[in-house]
């Protein structure tokens, strides 16, 4: 099937209130650019030099997640490019986004990337820390706390991935209901095209999808 096909059969699909970001990965710019034309309005990259690329060919006709990991040394090009960076996971890199978005006169939209498997080595706060660090980036006046990302384990059976975003989902509510100041818990971003039936089912507001819309990865 086309991109545009596929993106057309997700948009039917997926209920209102769900936004879908495209996960744009190792795609070329027409491949993202066929997928905005049939619908798409976010785009996810996980590399800065990826989305200039595309960014120089798109621009604001469509939004910008950033949803990979992100170096301090990308953090000046990134503020310029994206609308929303779904995986700040340490006080350290919220600094430097807030540092350089008041340097830029901004305010940057960030999730708090969570490391629902507990997975050693992997990106995201383990669920048992994220309160902890929400509240020191709550204090940031150039960030703003807007809900929780969350990758959960690779699993064989879509199944499986189920108790990681239900945690995830509790954890946001359990963080919406302190109320705290800059913290506003409104998105969930966790499922990708294998998941991302269950984590609708689990309280997704975002999800994260490549393969199901551009085919398998080259
Ligand atoms: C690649 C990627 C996705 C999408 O994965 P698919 O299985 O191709 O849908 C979602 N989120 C992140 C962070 C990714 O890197």
């Amino acid at each position: 099937m086309s991109i545009r096909e596929n993106v057309a059969q997700l948009l039917r699909e997926v209920p209102e209130g769900v936004l879908i970001v495209a996960a744009a990965k190792s795609r070329s710019p027409d491949e993202i650019v066929e997928a905005v034309e049939a619908g798409i309005s976010v785009i996810g990259e996980n590399y800065v030099q990826e989305a200039e690329l595309a960014f120089s060919r798109i621009g604001r006709r469509a939004r910008w997640h950033f949803i990979g990991h992100l170096q301090k040394n990308k953090v000046k090009k990134a503020i310029e490019i994206f609308d929303m960076i779904e995986t700040v996971d340490s006080v350290e890199l919220a600094r430097e986004i807030d540092r350089r978005c008041a340097q830029a006169g901004k305010v940057m939209p960030v999730l708090i990337e969570v490391n629902s498997a507990r997975e050693a080595g992997k990106a995201g706060v383990y669920p048992e820390n994220a309160e902890g660090l929400i509240r020191e980036i709550a204090r940031l006046s150039n960030i703003r706390v807007m809900g929780l990302m969350t990758m959960g384990p690779a699993v064989t059976r879509p199944e499986e991935a189920r108790p990681y975003f239900a945690e995830t989902r509790e954890l946001s509510e359990h963080i919406r209901k302190m109320g705290l100041p800059n913290v506003e818990m409104r998105y969930l971003s966790m499922g990708m095209s294998a998941t991302y039936r269950i984590a609708i089912e689990e309280g997704a507001s975002i999800i994260r999808i490549g393969t199901r819309i551009f085919g398998e990865r080259p």
